[in-house]
């Protein structure tokens, strides 16, 4: 759709100014018959100032300022609770969007950084039985904008507080590569140097494997980082827990992983959520180890977060250990996560489903 077919009124409906790259952008300004630059103020106004109104936009006309406001909006999302964590380092917002669909995103303050996390699409498709918004089913993807209105949002707060986002990390609700266009516009928006001008490798894509995914984002020569959510090392087992195994079983996803190495020159990190006697001993650390030998990449463990309706339970820590330290006999870098705001139900799509689908 051209951006100029929204211009024909409420029929139509507005345009979501942050659904827009920046040439859309540019076309927007051109059809409501300003100066290009006017882009640039608009572009800073949004991503720069994190305004939230257009009253705000003081250095454009009044005139365009009303006429914006008639024929587009910033913001989509509404938030609807949000629940910090008792260190006050994690805090969760559960968002609507305008067809009454909610969506979840957290921030993580660390000592130097602060991270969003965020999601991509309502529910998922996929449904890995561990995962709270796999069990949730799937509704549709996330627009662009409302993908990075997530960020503008907590970009905002944290301005209030002097502080400013650093990292980026798309593990809330949804397989990303599943909404590729959309997850690469947003891409672009965060990166782009006129928008948040986040450094590309601030960021990071999580998969479940899916390895088009991969090819695609091989493809773009970006420092976006690229975390595969393994959990298992064995077919049989990753059958069970990511069921998108089944289309992309581990011998091709290992050699897509080898690919993107190979044209990124960069190092992958696996996710792989520890789940009491399942997939947590020694000699299932054993088997992830030979199948992750020769590739660049580095191991995250974390215990499973317990989500209502499923009997598995995250190992306890001296089994996380024990799995640590093989992987560490077997040369392979691995780091333990540390568990953050799971009293605050911040696993993927907890908040959510503790609170029922639809908004209201
Ligand atoms: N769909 C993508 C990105 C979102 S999920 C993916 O699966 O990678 C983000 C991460 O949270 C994934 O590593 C996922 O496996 C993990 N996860 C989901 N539910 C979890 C739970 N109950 N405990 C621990 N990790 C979980
Ligand atoms: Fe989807 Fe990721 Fe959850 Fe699996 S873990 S159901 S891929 S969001």
């Amino acid at each position: 759709m051209r951006i100029t077919d929204h211009l024909e009124g409420d029929a139509i409906g507005k345009v979501a100014l942050l659904d827009l790259t920046y040439p859309e952008l540019e076309d927007l300004v051109l059809s409501l018959g300003q100066p290009r630059y006017r882009a640039a103020q608009i572009a800073a106004w949004l991503y720069k100032h994190l305004a939230s109104d257009f009253k705000e936009m003081h250095n454009l006309p009044l005139s365009l300022r009303d006429r914006l406001a008639e024929v587009s909006e910033i913001g989509r999302l509404t938030p609807l609770e949000e629940v910090t964590s008792q260190d006050g380092l994690t805090r969760k917002v559960l968002f609507s969007l305008p067809d009454g669909h909610t969506i979840e995103s957290v921030l993580m303050h660390y000592k130097r950084r602060h991270t969003v996390c965020l999601s991509t699409q309502v529910g998922c498709p996929i449904g890995c039985p561990f995962c709270a918004t796999g069990q949730s089913g799937f509704e549709r993807d996330l627009s662009p904008g409302e993908i990075v209105e997530q960020v503008v949002y907590f970009a905002r707060e944290l301005q209030k507080a002097g502080q400013r986002l650093t990292n980026l990390v798309f593990m809330g609700m949804g397989e990303p590569f599943l909404n590729w266009e959309a997850t690469w516009k947003a891409v672009q928006a965060f990166t782009d140097p006129s928008r948040l001008s986040l450094g590309a490798r601030h960021i990071t894509i999580s998969t479940a494997g899916f390895i088009p995914g991969l090819e695609a984002l091989a493809q773009k020569e970006s420092q976006v980082g690229l975390a595969i959510s393994l959990h298992a090392a064995n077919d049989e087992l990753r059958d069970m827990l990511v069921p998108l195994n089944r289309h992309y079983p581990l011998e091709a996803l290992i050699g897509a992983c080898q690919n993107y190495v190979k044209c990124s020159g960069r190092r992958i990190t696996f996710e792989y959520a520890l789940i009491e006697g399942l997939n947590d001993s020694p000699s299932h650390a054993q088997e992830l180890a030979r199948l992750l030998s020769g590739l660049l990449c580095h191991v995250n463990l974390i215990p499973l977060n317990h989500i209502a309706d499923c009997a598995w339970r995250g190992s306890p820590r001296e089994r996380v250990l024990a799995f640590q330290r093989e992987l560490l006999k077997e040369g392979v870098p691995v780091t333990v996560r540390i568990d953050r705001g799971v009293e605050i139900q911040a696993g993927c799509g907890q908040l959510r489903s503790r609170r029922g689908r639809q908004a209201g």
